[in-house]
């Protein structure tokens, strides 16, 4: 997945879940949750954080490799429960959800990342989807679609809310019934302007 599929990713995993978010640092949350959805490709030297990183990326990528540690999921949590000891929850949260949703991004491509590790060092994807390809492409127009649905219709809550798992499976099945109301409409329409 190419860098700009990945900041759209941070945008779209921070739209689907900013009704956990303090309303006041919403925005703010999201622009974290962009620019670390970026973060682990810096095991890339020439990704577009790595090459701004220089040295840095390029250490990263000699002692881990491409889609090793720096894509399991253990090392961000590690990383969000010391950010949250420390510094202000958008940065955290933010930094959280970014680079999650880079793993789950990287998961649609064959490579896969080690989601168990360190049980395992085995990569799971769950699609092949090839960087740069077709599938890319659709991905990148239904994430900007949805970021701009979910922040539409509940991303900015009028109360701050806490986290609350309800708040944000309550989030998911509101868009996910959305969506396919929406669906239907589309599918109805067409099939009536077909019969004509
Ligand atoms: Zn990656």
């Amino acid at each position: 997945m190419t860098y700009k599929t990945h900041f759209i990713g941070g945008i779209c995993a921070a739209a689907l879940t900013s009704t956990i978010m303090p309303v006041e640092s919403v925005v703010l949350t999201t622009v974290v949750s962009a620019v670390s959805a970026l973060v682990p490709d810096l095991d890339i030297e020439d990704s577009k954080l790595g090459r701004k990183a220089g040295v840095v990326s390029k250490g990263i990528s000699r002692a881990f490799g491409h889609r090793g540690f720096f894509h399991t999921p253990i090392l961000y949590i590690v990383i969000y429960i010391l950010m949250n000891m420390f510094l202000p929850k958008f940065l955290s949260l933010g930094f959280l959800i970014g680079t999650m949703s880079h793993l789950v991004l990287d998961s649609f491509n064959y490579k896969g990342i080690m989601w168990l590790y360190p049980l395992t060092k085995r990569h799971y994807h769950i699609a092949s989807i090839k960087t740069r390809g077709f599938g890319e492409t659709m991905f990148l127009i239904a994430m900007v679609g949805l970021s701009v649905y979910a922040f539409v219709k509940v991303g900015v809550a009028t109360e701050p809310m806490n986290f609350d798992v309800n708040t944000l499976k309550n989030t998911f099945s509101v868009v996910v019934e959305d969506v396919k109301t929406l669906s239907s409409n589309v599918v109805e329409e067409v099939k009536v302007n077909l019969m004509k």
